[in-house]
């Protein structure tokens, strides 16, 4: 009898491996937003067409790459994040697994054009099922653009599973709106068929936190700071009165990275006790920092999803911080009177 495993062949690894990291087009636009953050840019421009379907483009400032580095960032593990698993525990960037504009490239047609601030020209890169098409020298400003086109082209089962253009919309105008959160001192903007949806300058995190979740918060917002030798928290909480009855604008982010974690979100609601309703949500956008030691971020690929070292420390430190917060604002007013 012969024998019967095979290899898979690279692109089509890839192609399986890309399901995980890449399951809409909202998930490629964090994906390539987070590589231009960690490129150091100050402006990033996210251009759609048909609500990503057709076309996602990120543009950026940032360093740029060689033109060896752009056409080694379409291989699978490759990163210049991490060097070793010990680096894995220190990490600071939002990307670490070298594997999205592999998947990516796995999935969709794409153009690469990158720059570096000393280099006399850029290169210009196509890609197309893992295989580059085509490389030339283009001149570019200082930074990178990737264009990807046709996501899933080559994998109409998962091309079929995508959503009307206004419900992919919904989930890249989420993405786009953690990332711009997290980062208030870089320019964002999202324009989508020609048409620009958000033009967020650079500011404070109070003036972000007011062009992303509305002008209304300019006077409802509550700063939350304390510092321990353990972790940090910043951030603001909104006045009892901006509860609503559907959970929304909750924010988490932990090392500025974007989590859900049910747990976190208990402590606040518990911090609010009987000043909100019981069955309303507070609004909250809060940074927490701590060493990255004490933080798994590798236990899920979109790294939504991460584990606390000691999460008892955590959940109080919340908790306490923004009682403390609240209980400061709520006697502002007396203090107002009897001024
Ligand atoms: P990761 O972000 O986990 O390292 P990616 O597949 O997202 O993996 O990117 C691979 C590498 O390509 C990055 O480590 C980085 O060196 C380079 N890169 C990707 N996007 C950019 C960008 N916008 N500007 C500069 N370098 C980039
Ligand atoms: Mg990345």
């Amino acid at each position: 009898m012969t024998d019967k495993i095979f290899l898979l062949p690279d692109n089509i690894a890839n192609q399986i491996a890309a399901g995980e990291v890449i399951q809409r087009p909202a998930s490629a636009v964090k994906e390539l937003m987070e590589n231009a953050v960690d490129a150091g840019s100050t402006a990033i421009h996210l251009i759609l067409a048909d609500a990503g379907k057709s076309l996602i483009q990120v543009i950026d400032n940032g360093g740029g790459m060689s033109e060896t580095d752009a056409r080694m960032c379409f291989e699978r593990h490759a990163t210049s994040k991490i060097k070793s698993i010990d680096d894995l525990f220190h990490i600071r960037t939002m990307g670490f697994r070298g594997e999205a504009l592999a998947s990516i490239a796995a999935v969709a047609q794409v153009e690469l054009k990158s720059k570096r601030a000393g280099d006399e020209a850029g290169v210009y890169i196509e890609v197309e099922n893992s295989v580059v098409k085509k490389q030339e020298p283009i001149a570019t400003p200082t930074g990178t653009s990737i264009a990807m086109k046709n996501l899933f082209f080559n994998v109409p089962a998962r091309r079929n599973f995508l959503k009307s253009n206004a419900a992919e919309m919904r989930h890249i105008v989420d993405e786009f709106t953690r990332v711009a959160m997290s980062f208030p001192h870089i320019l964002f903007t999202l324009t989508n068929n020609g048409q620009q949806l958000f033009h967020l300058e650079a500011g404070s995190l109070k003036q972000r936190i007011i062009q992303l979740l509305g002008n209304n918060y300019n006077t409802k917002l509550v700063a939350v700071k304390e510092e321990t030798d353990y972790m940090n928290i910043s951030g603001f909480v909104g006045k009892p009165e901006t509860a609503k009855k559907t959970r929304g604008d909750q924010y988490f982010f932990v090392n500025n990275r974007f989590i859900k974690s049910g747990y976190l979100n208990h402590a606040v609601m518990n911090a609010y006790q009987e000043m909100i309703p019981g069955d309303s949500f507070p609004m909250y956008v809060l940074f927490i920092d701590l060493d990255p030691t004490q933080v798994d971020v590798n236990v899920h690929p979109t790294k939504q999803e991460i584990k606390f070292e000691d999460e008892r420390i955590v959940y109080a430190f919340v908790q306490a911080a923004v009682k403390h917060a609240l209980a400061q604002f709520s006697v502002t007013p007396t203090l107002d009177f009897e001024l």
